[in-house]
C-alpha cells in the first residue's frame, strides 16, 4: 500500500496532523516508537496510579483560540475544567495568586510587589496576547516561503497586527524598562522563571511578543482530568475513525527519497513507502534518520542546541486519607538558591485535584514536579555519578516541597521517581533529551523559525523544533496551518 502521507510520532503535532489529514480523506499511518501516544505530553501508569511524564497543563481553549478549534474540527470533547486561579507562585510564605480576570490579578499583583506600572505592564501584555493570537488564526501561511505566501500576508485584516511587528524584536527588558519594572529583584525573578516556562527563556533575550503570549497563558489555564495524555488519546481515537492507521513500537530509523516517493523503514525492519512524509521529531534527531541530499539539508539547517534546554522531574504520590483540595492545581516554587544541577530558580507542581479519580483514587494525589535543566548536566557521567546527581536534585526539590506544602508533607510519598534528559531521551527518543523546542530570543524570533516546509516535496516538519515553537498549543498550530498547505496544494 502507498500511504498518502506518513506520519512520524504520535506527540501532540503529529496526532494533530494525522487526524486533519485522514478527515480530509488521506489514506495516513502514524509511526510512533512508544508504546501509547502524548510524547512529551503522555503518561505512565503505577498500580493505579497515573503520573505526567512532562507536559500538565492545556490553554488556547477559548473561543477561538487553537485548541478550542482543533477539539471542535475533530469533533473531540476533552473532559477538561478551566482553572481560575490559574496558578500560584509561592515565594518562600508569600502566595501571589494568579487569577484569571485581568482586573482582579493587576490588583493582585499591585498588591503582592507594590510597584508603579504594574496596571499597564499586564494591561500591555494582555492586549498584544489577543492581538497576537487573532494575527496567527488569520495568517496560515507563516513564516512565509513563497512570493505566494508573501503575498497572502497582504491584506487589510493584517494592518491591525503590524504594531506588534516592533515587539518581535524587542526583549521583555525594554518593556520592563519603559513601565519602571526591571530593577525590582522580586518582580524581575518572577517574570524570568514565568517566562523560562513558556518561551524558554529570560526577560533579557525573550521577545516581548512571543514572552506576552506566555505571561498571558496563565489566565486561560484548563486542567485535563487523567492528564494530557487523554485529549492526546482523543485525538488518536478520531484519527482512527477517519481511517487513519497507527502503529506502536515503530521507531523510524530511516526515510529515504526514491524519486517522487519515500521509503521509511523502522527498527524492527518492516518498510513502507508514501508519497508525502512528515516529522513529528526534533529537529535534531532529522539527520540522524535520513541520508542524502535530506540529511545534508538538515545538517546544515537545524537550529544551534546551545541554547535549547532539558527537564528534571520528579513523580510521586501522597495518600492524604482524606478528601480536599489545595487552592490550586499548579503552582510556581521560587527558591532563592538554583537547584543543584539545574539552572533555575523554581520548580513548577502540579497535584491532581480531588475530583479526578482517573488520575488517582480518593484521598491520593498524584505529583508532577518539572524545571529546568541544561542536558549537558546528565550527559558523560559514571554511572555513579548520574546516580549521585540525580538524587541530590531529587532530593533537594522534593525538601523544598515539603517547606512549601507543610499541610502534605507529613504523609508518606510512595513510587517516587526522578527523570533527566536521559529519561527523555529514552522515552521519547529526543536528542540529548532536549524538550521544549528551541527558545524563542530577540535573535531567533519567530520569524527565524523554521516552517514545516522543506525544499524536499511532500517532506515536512511538525512538532516544538519547528514555527512556532513549544507547548501543545503552539504544536498544534503549526500540524494545522501545515495540513492547510497540504491540502491546498492537493
Ligand atoms: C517537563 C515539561 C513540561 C511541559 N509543560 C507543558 C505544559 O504544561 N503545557 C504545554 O502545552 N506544554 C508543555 N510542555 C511542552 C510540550 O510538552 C511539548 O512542546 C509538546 O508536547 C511537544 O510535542 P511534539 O509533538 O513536538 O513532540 P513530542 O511530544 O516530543 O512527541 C514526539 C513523538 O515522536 C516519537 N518518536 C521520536 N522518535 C521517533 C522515531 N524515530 N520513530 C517514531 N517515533 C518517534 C516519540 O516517542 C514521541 O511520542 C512541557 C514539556 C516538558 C518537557
Amino acid at each position: 500500500m502507498i500511504y498518502d502521507n506518513i506520519v512520524v510520532g504520535a506527540g501532540y503535532g503529529g496526532l494533530t496532523a494525522a487526524a486533519l489529514l485522514a478527515k480530509a480523506g488521506q489514506k495516513v499511518l502514524l509511526l510512533e516508537a512508544h508504546t501509547v501516544p502524548g510524547g512529551c505530553a503522555s503518561f505512565y501508569n503505577r498500580k493505579g496510579i497515573l503520573f505526567d511524564s512532562g507536559a500538565t497543563t492545556l490553554s488556547g481553549m477559548a473561543e477561538g483560540q487553537p485548541m478550542n478549534k482543533l477539539f471542535k474540527e475533530l469533533e473531540i470533547e476533552p473532559n477538561v475544567k478551566k482553572l481560575d486561579p490559574g496558578m500560584i507562585i509561592k515565594f518562600g510564605d508569600r502566595e501571589l495568586v494568579r487569577h484569571s480576570g485581568l482586573e482582579h490579578w493587576i490588583i493582585e499583583c499591585e498588591q503582592f510587589f507594590g510597584l508603579k506600572g504594574i496596571r499597564e505592564f499586564w494591561e500591555l501584555v494582555h492586549s498584544i496576547d489577543k492581538k497576537g493570537y487573532k494575527l496567527i488564526a488569520q495568517n496560515k501561511r507563516i513564516p512565509p516561503v513563497s512570493a505566494g505566501d508573501l503575498l497572502s500576508l497582504v491584506k487589510p485584516s493584517n494592518l491591525k497586527g503590524l504594531p506588534l511587528l516592533p515587539y518581535l524584536f524587542k526583549p521583555v527588558e525594554a518593556v520592563l524598562k519603559k513601565f519602571g519594572l526591571s530593577d525590582d529583584p522580586l518582580f524581575r525573578s518572577f517574570i524570568d522563571e514565568q517566562l523560562l516556562i513558556t518561551t524558554q527563556n529570560r526577560a533579557d533575550d525573550a521577545p516581548f511578543l512571543t514572552a506576552a503570549m506566555g505571561l498571558a497563558y496563565p489566565a486561560e489555564t484548563y486542567y485535563p482530568y487523567g492528564g494530557l495524555f487523554f485529549p492526546a488519546k482523543q485525538i488518536e481515537k478520531r484519527f482512527k475513525d477517519f481511517g487513519g492507521t497507527v502503529k506502536y513500537k515503530k521507531r523510524v530509523k530511516a526515510i529515504k527519497k526514491e524519486k517522487e516517493r519515500y521509503k521509511i523503514t523502522t527498527d524492527d525492519g518492516s518498510e513502507y513507502v508514501c508519497n508525502g512524509v512528515i516529522t513529528n521529531i526534533p529537529f535534531w534527531n532529522l539527520s540522524a534518520i535520513t541520508e542524502g541530499e535530506l540529511k545534508e539539508y538538515f545538517i546544515k539547517v537545524a537550529p544551534k542546541t546551545d541554547g535549547a534546554w532539558g527537564a528534571f522531574m520528579i513523580n510521586f504520590a501522597i495518600n492524604c486519607d482524606r478528601k480536599e483540595d489545595l487552592k490550586s492545581v499548579y503552582w510556581q516554587i521560587h527558591v532563592p538558591e538554583e537547584v543543584p544541577y539545574c539552572e533555575s530558580k523554581s520548580f513548577f507542581v502540579t497535584i491532581s485535584p480531588e475530583d479526578d479519580t482517573q488520575k488517582a483514587p480518593e484521598g491520593v494525589k498524584s505529583i508532577t514536579i518539572s524545571l529546568h535543566t541544561k542536558s549537558e548536566n546528565w550527559y558523560g557521567l559514571t554511572k555513579e555519578e548520574y546516580i549521585r546527581r540525580k538524587n541530590e536534585t531529587g532530593n533537594f526539590i522534593v525538601q523544598k516541597f515539603d517547606e512549601a506544602f507543610p499541610a502534605l508533607a507529613g504523609f508518606e510519598k510512595s513510587h517516587v521517581e526522578y527523570g533527566t534528559p536521559v529519561t527523555f531521551e529514552k522515552y521519547t527518543g529526543r536528542f540529548s533529551g532536549l524538550v521544549g523546542g528551541v527558545p524563542h530570543s530577540v535573535k531567533n524570533n519567530l520569524l527565524k523559525m523554521h516552517s514545516g516546509v522543506t525544499p524536499f516535496n511532500g517532506f515536512y516538519l511538525t512538532g516544538d523544533t519547528v514555527f512556532p515553537g513549544q507547548g501543545t498549543v503552539a504544536v498544534t498550530i503549526g500540524a494545522s496551518n501545515l495540513v492547510a498547505r497540504i491540502l491546498d496544494k492537493r
